[in-house]
């Protein structure tokens, strides 16, 4: 039954006695970063033993301690090729950021140029770029950076409006390109159905050098036996002759260690020709002690999977203690929304409009860090102010319930200030 006014201020009352009471001893809990918890880097260290000096040179054409084999080391990309599901002909192992890859993808295409294009994106007065909204907030970042202008498309529960998409794309030359996180979608855990891996490989597009920015950040991260999968692009592209389109993009920064890992680029031949001949005058090779590394230890795919079943086992608690408690806490009204992905880093809340910024700041007051309300937005704008992004992988489960319950009280508190102003 709906509370009376009376009933509301005070619950309200309450509410501020006992967040006044935190606030006298702050807390000091973390959900900003979308970083693997400690014991979950524990898990790769045996690969630090793993090679033997022969590893490099022997049963090899070449020697790997040397320079040279720009796009990867042949077991790197073969492993590669079956985590993204292409040729490994088609693929480039890289260095250890994925999203350095891709920044140096839309950079060649807006300075130098690409081969189907007189051209280069610089060139032209005005460039766009579609970004589904929530999303990654560094995509965001490296194309807004680059001087295009973000262009927010709605997120559904399927990917992205692909109404919407296909309206824009087919009515505006200077829209280059579209952010896609296909699987277990940062920050919603969306994954991308069938209908929309169709859509985007055979929609109209009035840039006839239209970039589908495929970062596959999350595709082997799955929390549950539930293991979402999406559609190939690259060979959904190649049905409809637009595989110059698909840049699919992962790593093993979640699978090993963030920051000594390797990323790989997967895209048609043409374009992987293109993108080695633009690499070649930025390096001589990239680190193939660490591809070989990565390739002894993790081995192949169906031992990839057994290696992420150990990540799940230990992150799969913190996100149920999130769905048990928030279920518990809302059964009764709809101050919040959730997701309750089944794999990836993140829970995404959606607040009442106009009270996502005030919950934050509330959190913060008592020492509980949660990523800038809407800032999985372009511009960080979002004029529904209902977006909050929660990262609780790096903390213990004890410290993701403390949190959550902080949660629960800002929520209620600013939610109810708000309808009884
Ligand atoms: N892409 C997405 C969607 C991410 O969430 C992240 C990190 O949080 C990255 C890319 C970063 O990838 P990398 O470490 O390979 O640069």
């Amino acid at each position: 039954m709906e509370k009376t006014t009376a009933e509301k201020k005070q619950r309200l009352t309450e509410l501020k006695e006992s967040y006044e009471t935190v606030k006298k001893n702050p807390l000091q809990l973390n959900l900003k970063r979308g970083v693997p918890g400690k014991n979950q880097l524990q898990l790769s260290e045996p690969m630090l033993t793993v090679l033997t000096p022969e590893d490099l040179y022997e049963e090899t054409t070449a020697d790997f301690r040397n320079y040279g084999i720009l796009t990867g080391i042949p077991e790197a990309k073969q492993f590669f090729s079956e985590v993204l599901g292409t040729a490994p002909e088609e693929v480039i192992v890289g260095g250890n950021s994925s999203l350095q890859l891709m920044y140096m993808v839309l950079a060649s295409k807006l300075f130098l140029g690409q081969p189907d294009r007189k051209s280069a994106w610089s060139q032209e007065e005005q460039i766009k770029f579609l970004c589904p909204s929530p999303g990654y907030d560094r995509h965001f970042n490296v194309t807004e950076k680059l001087g295009f202008e973000l262009i927010p498309i709605p997120m559904t529960d399927t990917g992205p409006d692909m109404d919407e998409v296909e309206r824009l794309t087919a009515s505006d030359a200077s829209i280059k390109g579209i952010w896609c996180v296909p699987v277990y979608s940062n920050p919603t855990g969306t994954t991308y159905s069938d209908e929309v891996v169709e859509r985007l490989a055979s929609m109209k597009t009035l840039a006839e050098d239209f970039t589908i920015m495929w970062d596959n950040a999350y595709v082997v991260h799955h929390l549950t036996e539930t293991k979402d999968e999406v559609k190939n692009l690259l060979d959904t592209c190649k049905k409809y002759g637009t595989e110059k389109r698909a840049w699919m993009f992962c790593s093993t920064s979640k699978i090993t260690f963030p920051g000594a890992g390797v990323a790989a680029l997967a895209s048609s031949k043409e374009n992987i020709e293109w993108f080695t001949e633009i690499l070649s005058d930025q390096t001589i090779g990239f680190d193939k002690v660490n591809q070989k590394r990565h390739v002894k230890f993790l081995k192949n795919k169906a031992h990839l999977m057994k290696h992420m079943e150990k990540h799940a086992v230990l992150l799969q608690p913190k996100f149920h203690k999130i769905d048990t408690l928030l279920s518990e806490y809302f059964k009764d009204d709809n101050i919040l929304e959730w997701t309750v992905p089944n794999g990836g880093y993140f829970v995404h809340l959606t607040t009442q409009e106009g009270c996502a910024t005030q919950i934050v700041e509330a959190l913060a007051a008592i020492g509980v860090s949660v990523t800038e309300a809407n800032s999985s937005y372009p511009y960080s704008t979002n004029p529904k102010d209902n977006s909050i992004r929660l990262a609780p992988t790096s903390i213990p489960v004890e410290e993701v319930e403390e949190a959550v319950q902080m949660i629960c009280l800002c929520a209620e508190m600013v939610t109810l200030e708000k309808e009884l102003q």
